[in-house]
């Protein structure tokens, strides 16, 4: 049995010239960049693209995918690890070329693509060329993709879009959109619809208006409402089988969740770290707030969120490396989507009143933090269906057990083991 809670010599080497970098030459362009996903401005590209070139050269470019696609092939463990030090910034994953939701598009293309739409559109974006969106949350139906009603019918050699579209991130930056799109109505629930590829270029595709999001500064949001009216794309933009859009999901969503959780792990240490040097400067009486047992009770409990937290994150990474199959590992990352925005709003939640008003002050950015637990309680499915995910894992193949009492009722077991050890009882 190997059990190890170390990485190797060589890769935690590289974590701490990533560390390093990250605090010396990522956050700083946090601070004066607009959005680190337009690759349209100047001045992102002038300040981000040589940052990518450093980790490039340093072999931590793309560590999301197999070398077959541009990446390292380091699996998710590995990831997790560097993924625990880019959460605490902006543009630490697009830096590192490995940022959502491209790199989830990328695994669908990947997987789904033909040889020319992967060369069109895959090759790009793994180069940061271009970015994406991810189209499939309705104005109507988010939680419920059954009740999506954006239809795609064929039509000669295209398929041809109408709907509308609710929270496409990045649309408003995005080269191509992955769209989900009714094709079969009359098929069974989860077979009606299918994905699509579509240029963002394409007649018919329109921002309604970007949506913007509590604690995001932008003057347009980046989480635009979208309208697709006669939307035309060639039958090969037609990604996997039709009727086969879930099954086509899956592929994105499983990573996606993990990433968002290995990230969230780093922002909660951030929030942790920026705790502790608050109580042990900040006067209290005679002394510092470190000093105070009702504060020593804040840092421990953050702390051993944290830890319980980033286990089950880091169990998870495993177990897909381990079994190289997401199926087998769905309850799991529901159980860390689920646990992830309780973690961040308690953790967040101190730090904040630990700071007092400056904590509360847009002068931090535990404000932002905070909604960002709001974020994660919604993107890539609400807490409550990862939860009644879990359950229903734990739930399966248990039967009702007959009589009154449950098995292991103790006076039952009591009667059971009397029985048993009758001959021995019975010396006295
Ligand atoms: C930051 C962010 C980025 C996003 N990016 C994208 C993107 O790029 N592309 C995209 O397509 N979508 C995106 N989304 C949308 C996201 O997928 C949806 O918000 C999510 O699926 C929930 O759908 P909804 O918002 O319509 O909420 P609803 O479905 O209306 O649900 C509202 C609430 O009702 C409760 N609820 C719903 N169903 C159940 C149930 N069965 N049992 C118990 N309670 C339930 C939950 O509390 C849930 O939060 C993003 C969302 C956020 C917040």
């Amino acid at each position: 049995m190997s059990w190890g809670f170390e990485p190797d010599p060589e890769y935690a080497e590289k974590l701490a010239w990533v560390e390093e970098f990250v605090r010396t030459e990522v956050e700083p362009v946090d601070r004066v960049i607009d959005h680190a996903w337009n690759v349209d401005d100047p001045v992102r590209n002038a300040l981000i693209r040589p940052l990518q070139e450093e980790v490039r050269k340093r072999d931590l470019w793309a560590c999301h995918l197999g070398p077959e696609l541009g990446g390292q092939g380091y699996g998710q463990l590995k990831l997790a690890l560097l993924n625990e030090v880019l959460g605490r910034t902006h543009s630490g994953p697009v830096v590192f070329g490995c940022q959502a939701p491209d790199s989830g598009n990328a695994e669908i293309l990947a997987h789904y693509g033909t040889p020319e739409l992967k060369e069109r559109y895959l090759t790009p974006l793994l180069e940061n060329e271009i970015v994406s969106s991810y189209s499939m949350t309705e104005p109507q139906g988010g939680s419920d993709p059954t009740a999506f009603v954006t239809r795609a019918v064929r039509d000669g050699d295209e398929w041809v879009i109408n709907g509308e579209k609710w929270f496409s991130s990045h649309a408003n930056f995005a080269s191509f959109l992955i769209i989900m799109a009714v094709t079969d109505p009359d098929a069974p629930r989860h077979q009606r619809a299918s994905m699509f590829v579509v240029p963002a270029d394409t007649p018919g595709v329109e921002i309604v208006r970007g949506v913007g999001v509590w604690g995001h500064e932008e003057e347009e949001g980046t989480h635009p409402y979208m309208r697709y009216t006669d939307v035309r794309v060639p039958l090969d933009h037609l990604l996997g089988e039709r009727g086969q859009g879930f099954a086509v999901a899956q592929t994105r969503l499983g990573g996606g969740r993990i990433h968002h959780a290995m990230r969230t792990v780093g922002l909660v240490k951030e929030s942790i770290d920026m705790m502790l040097d608050r109580v042990v400067s900040r006067r209290s009486g005679t002394g510092t707030l470190a000093d105070r047992q009702l504060v020593q009770e804040m840092l421990a409990d953050s702390w051993i969120q944290l830890e319980q937290f980033r286990l089950l994150v880091l169990q998870t990474a495993w177990k897909i490396d381990h079994y190289n199959d997401y199926r087998k590992v769905i309850t799991d990352i529901s159980a860390v989507k689920a646990a992830m925005p309780k973690v961040l709003l308690d953790v967040v939640g101190r730090a904040i009143q630990l700071h007092g008003s400056l904590g509360i002050s847009k002068e931090m950015p535990f404000g932002k933090w905070a909604m960002e637990a709001y974020h994660m309680a919604l993107a890539d499915g609400a807490t409550e269906l990862h939860k009644i995910q879990v359950a229903k894992q734990m739930l399966k193949g248990r039967e009702p057990y007959e009589g009154l009492f449950p098995p292991r009722h103790l006076l039952a077991l009591e009667q059971e083991a009397r029985e048993r050890f009758a001959h021995l009882l019975e010396v006295d």
